[in-house]
């Protein structure tokens, strides 16, 4: 059965809005998208007023799931500060339902203890845990075309073969290459309670908004939408139980960015980087921006780091090697380690079958599950088994 967009109006024109009005009728939906049974729109309103509509957020998304024939739909809340508008207050404590404390966060914490103030400036900010999931750390990187997704994926999965349960989330939401890492076509469905089921890939549980919308359309979500969407796939995602979640975020370190990480629940920020000397200054970018809202920051990778021959396994360091490591000591990170520039990266994530699945005894998996354990170092405490 094929949902019309009238379908969509029609429920939403029953949800009262806060000004007393239906949905339909109070001036703030973006066109809605359907196609295939999954719905997406936006709710946009000012900052000021976001907290009195998250609840309508969430009414909308019941209602829009409820019609017969949509088995996904997507509401995001975009809140936009007027130039010249005050602050919004920040939310009260009993805007998150999810607060909990998980089980194995005893004894030493030497990450933990940086979590930032309860108090940040936007009015969708959520800091509470994600139930179930010991640790979300963020990979970052000042630029895009840096390797950032190829990391976080491998890394992913040196994590997973350290035995720990691990999920990777694509935030890059204006180019998600996840899809294209993992060579996953299908689509996730809903559970029981209406949350998504994440898709299990080479053990780990996946989730990218590249699943759900073609990439066109990701493209041309606006900021605030993105964090909502985010905040959506974080929280309305039936992650399970994990060790750690993998956050591929979206490249650079503008005002997307640190919404982003002033609103994610981070344990970590791990930081690629090429050697050339630009990307290290947009690595310090990222550095800085985790530090202003107190999110640790795990290391720094080298990506494409030297050059491999394929051929003859000869190294060349054509870029002037060691950069990110004298930088990363310079500025006081752990320098986590240095990533070739090769062939078999290349085509292993462009096949979708991660070097580290594709070739676990090979050079590169043995690369990657070094700063996986060096992650986990980081995070002793934090997730259960690190301490091990
Ligand atoms: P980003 O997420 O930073 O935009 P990607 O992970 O999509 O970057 O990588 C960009 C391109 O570089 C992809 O084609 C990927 O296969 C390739 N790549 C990433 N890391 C390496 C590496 N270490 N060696 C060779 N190619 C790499």
């Amino acid at each position: 059965m094929s949902v019309t967009q009238q379908q969509v109006l029609d429920s939403l024109a029953k949800v009262m809005s806060p000004r007393g009005v239906g949905l339909t009728n109070a001036n703030v939906l973006s066109a809605i998208s359907v196609s295939d049974g999954k719905v997406f729109f936006s709710i946009n309103v000012d900052a000021a007023e976001a907290r009195a509509w998250e609840s309508i957020r969430a009414q909308a998304e019941q209602a829009v799931r409820a019609i017969p024939g949509v088995t996904n739909a997507m509401v995001a809340l975009t809140a936009e500060r007027r130039a010249g508008a005050a602050a919004p207050p920040p939310p009260a404590p009993t805007s998150a339902p999810h607060n909990h404390s998980h089980g194995h966060s005893h004894g030493v914490q030497p990450v933990a203890s940086h979590r930032p103030p309860q108090s940040p400036a936007s009015p969708m900010a959520k800091q509470a845990e994600i139930p179930g999931i010991s640790a979300v750390i963020a990979v970052a990187s000042g630029k895009g075309g840096v390797g950032k997704s190829t990391t976080a994926l491998n890394l992913a999965l040196g994590l997973r073969d350290l035995g720990l349960r691990v999920g990777l989330l694509d935030a890059d939401i204006y180019g998600p290459s996840v899809p294209r890492l993992t060579g996953i076509r299908e689509k996730p469905t809903l559970d029981d309670n209406k949350k998504m089921i994440p898709i299990a890939r080479f053990g780990l549980a996946i989730m990218s908004i590249g699943f759900l919308v073609e990439e066109d359309t990701a493209m041309i979500w606006r900021g605030p939408m993105v964090m909502s969407a985010i905040t959506q796939m974080l929280r309305d995602v039936a992650w399970g139980t994990l060790d750690v979640l993998v956050v591929d975020m979206p490249p650079g370190t503008g005002d997307a960015q640190l919404t982003l990480a002033q609103n994610v629940p981070l344990k970590g920020a791990v930081i690629i980087s090429t050697p050339q000397d630009l990307s290290l200054i947009d690595a310090r970018r990222g550095l800085a921006m985790f530090r202003k809202v107190n999110v640790p920051v795990l290391g720094i990778v080298e990506n494409m780091s030297y050059f491999q021959c394929p051929e003859c396994g000869t190294r060349s360091d054509i870029f002037g090697h060691g950069g990110a490591r004298h930088e990363a000591e310079r500025l006081g990170v752990p320098f986590l380690g240095e990533i070739p520039l090769h062939m078999s990266i290349r085509t292993a994530s462009d096949a979708g079958t991660p070097v580290v699945e594709s070739e676990p005894d090979g050079p590169h998996a043995v690369i990657y599950r070094q700063i996986g354990a060096k992650v986990r170092e980081q995070l002793q405490g934090v997730i259960a088994g690190a301490a091990l």
